[in-house]
């Protein structure tokens, strides 16, 4: 495939924006080479600038569930924008959503949009921290909660990819109030709430990492930190930037049956326009202002655009459910295809999958947190990832990353990625 204007576009770029991009993952610099830009997408597919056809596995990073320019999303966008694209005034969409988002998410009263799932973690923490009357937080190695300066302690997807998971510029006297355990290790984070007793506001995580590959929580992991922070009068966030109506209508805290306390969703819930939110029951809610003391705002929280995008996308999901299966079976699909592979040519590997989401380590060791996902070799994914480029197929461009599956990929789709592995398998032994 030819990659020239992409390059040239790329270079130009590089002249006016940091980098070349306005977030660093999309920059490959993990995997080398020249990001690929892009001119159109329609359903499972990308035409770059090139006239090249990729089959997509990122879906902008998950909310395109449905799939690239869906038509009832983009409808919806158009008649809205035709009506004026923002007002900072109250509208009856963002009620619409929120009404329908209630519904489908359990334990859940009310809810507030904002703009980026870094802006609902980063508010979901403030509120934890003005409903506990307590500073510190309680974050997991390899886990992602958006660029806001507490997070970037131990963080994963970029910022890992990037060598800054604890990025300059972030003050000491921030990170002090971030306190790092492990995933999928509850004596970690037992350790810590001993050590720090009456100290602590909430623990935040991904329920389903996806951000340090996809990392499936173990028996009893999310369960043991419920019953833990229920004792320690600690409040539970899961960030469901990732999981939120995309394992199903209820999101995580649906699929693995544990209620949190707050939880924050971005990209599904904007049908891929700039969203996020956080959501609580009312005893929480209620302390945000302007009915109570915490701060939060937004200029363009709340947008008509993206609201009448997020409304098309949860009307079709919460209309057709089987949507969520659907997904499931495709990626189990690829999952078992891939893995045939992988085995046959006796390539060192693990796949971890749940749900629509999924990745694949190039090492012998099961990935369960972050440091065993950061011993997958990274010159074979390297390879993998422009192997499967080169035969059309569009992989996230680093192994700290999940492949968000959409419900547009045909079986034909799958069985042509897990032939483009097959094509190129030799080259990762
Ligand atoms: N939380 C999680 C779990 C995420 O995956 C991300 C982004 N990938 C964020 C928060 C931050 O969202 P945004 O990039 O929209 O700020």
């Amino acid at each position: 495939m030819v990659y020239q204007r992409s390059s040239a576009l790329f270079a130009e770029a590089r002249k006016y924006i940091p980098g070349g991009v306005n977030s660093p993952v999309r920059a490959f610099k993990a995997v080398g080479g020249d990001p690929i830009f892009v001119k159109s997408a329609k359903g499972a597919y990308l035409y770059d600038e090139d006239g090249n056809k990729l089959i997509d596995y990122i879906a902008s990073w998950g909310p395109l569930i449905l799939g690239h320019a869906y038509e009832p999303v983009i409808e919806a966008v158009i008649e809205k924008a035709k009506k004026g694209t923002s007002f900072g005034m109250p509208t009856e969409v963002e009620t619409e959503l929120a009404k329908l988002a209630v519904n489908m998410v359990p334990n859940i009263d009310k809810i507030r949009f904002v703009n980026s799932g870094t802006e609902a973690c980063m508010s979901a923490v403030r509120l934890a921290r003005g409903y506990t009357g307590k500073d510190k937080i309680i974050k997991f190695a390899g886990c992602y909660h958006g660029h806001s300066d507490s997070f970037l302690i131990q963080a994963g997807s970029g910022a890992v990819t990037f060598g800054s998971p604890n990025s300059p510029g972030v003050t000491q006297g921030t990170a002090k109030d971030t306190l790092l355990a492990n995933y999928n290790d509850l004596e970690s984070v037992k350790e810590l709430t001993k050590a720090n007793k009456g100290a602590i506001a909430a623990v935040i995580i991904e329920p389903i990492a996806g951000n340090m590959g996809c990392i499936i929580p173990s028996d009893g992991f999310i369960k043991g930190l419920r019953e833990l922070c229920t004792q320690e009068g600690i409040l539970l966030i899961f960030d469901e930037v990732m999981t939120g109506f995309r394992l199903g209508k209820g999101g995580a805290q649906e699929a693995l049956g544990i209620d949190a306390d707050i939880v924050t969703f971005g990209k599904v819930i904007g049908g891929g326009l700039p969203v996020g939110a956080f959501a609580a029951k009312d005893v929480i809610m209620d302390h945000l202002a302007p009915d109570g003391p915490v701060y939060q705002a937004g200029t363009l929280s709340g947008n008509p655009l993206a609201m009448s995008a997020g409304l098309a996308m949860l009307t079709e999901l919460e209309a057709n459910p089987k949507v969520f299966k659907s997904l499931a079976d495709k990626t189990a699909y690829l999952h078992k295809g891939m893995e045939e592979v992988l085995v046959k040519n006796g390539v060192p590997h693990q796949i971890n999958r749940y749900g629509s989401m999924m990745s694949v380590h190039f090492t012998d060791e099961p990935v369960v947190d972050f440091a065993s996902s950061a011993k997958g070799n990274n010159d074979t994914f390297k390879k993998y990832f422009h192997g499967m480029l080169r035969g059309g197929v569009y992989l996230p461009p680093s192994a700290f990353e999940s492949y968000f599956l959409n419900d547009a990929l045909t079986y034909g789709d799958l069985d042509f990625t897990i032939k483009a592995l097959d094509n190129i398998v030799d080259e990762l032994k």
